[in-house]
């Protein structure tokens, strides 16, 4: 989906965004009920755990710290166009703040973050739809608001989920 601005290969040499730490858990992907059960059936040995009505994956921190997502290889992502939703449209989040629905950037991503802005701005405005919708009909991928992340759209949000 970010193809237009982030290429699989910058993807591929940095991989940061499939390696998290425990400040940053709240970033595993959730993995939607009807790819949990692709995942179910073709890579057996992967543990998830529901979350919601989705569901995520479960693996071991290392001695650094660290967890690394299972579907991750040396050449990229194993699920490649089947990826979780939370992975197509990484280093944007939808995030709430109050009644806001906020699209937002992850400075994590270093290869988008250093794009000229107006170069983001153009490309959030393209995915905005399809990215709320997205948020609308699976209310669990928004995150809760990180202070300082750069915003790219606003909406206004419906009434926040139980
Ligand atoms: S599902 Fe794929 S893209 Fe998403 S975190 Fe795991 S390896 Fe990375």
């Amino acid at each position: 989906m970010l193809k237009e601005i982030l290429s699989g290969s910058d993807c591929a040499k940095c991989r940061v965004c499939c390696i998290f730490d425990r400040t940053d858990c709240w970033e595993i992907p959730l993995v939607e009920p009807s790819l949990a059960e692709y995942i179910k059936r073709e890579y057996p040995d992967v543990k998830l755990e529901k979350r919601g009505n989705n569901s995520v994956f479960i693996s071991e921190f290392d001695e650094n710290g660290l967890t690394v997502c299972p579907m991750l290889t040396e050449q990229g992502c194993k699920l490649g166009d089947k990826k979780p939703f939370d992975c197509m449209i990484w280093p944007f989040r939808v995030m709430r703040k109050e009644n806001l629905l906020l699209l937002t950037l992850s400075p994590v991503c270093e290869t988008v973050s250093k794009l000229p802005v107006k170069r983001i701005s153009d490309f959030a405005a393209k995915i905005a739809d399809t990215v709320y919708k997205a948020a609308e009909n699976d209310p669990e991928m928004v995150k809760d608001y990180i202070e300082g992340y750069p915003v790219f759209a606003v909406r206004t949000a419906a009434e926040k989920p139980e």
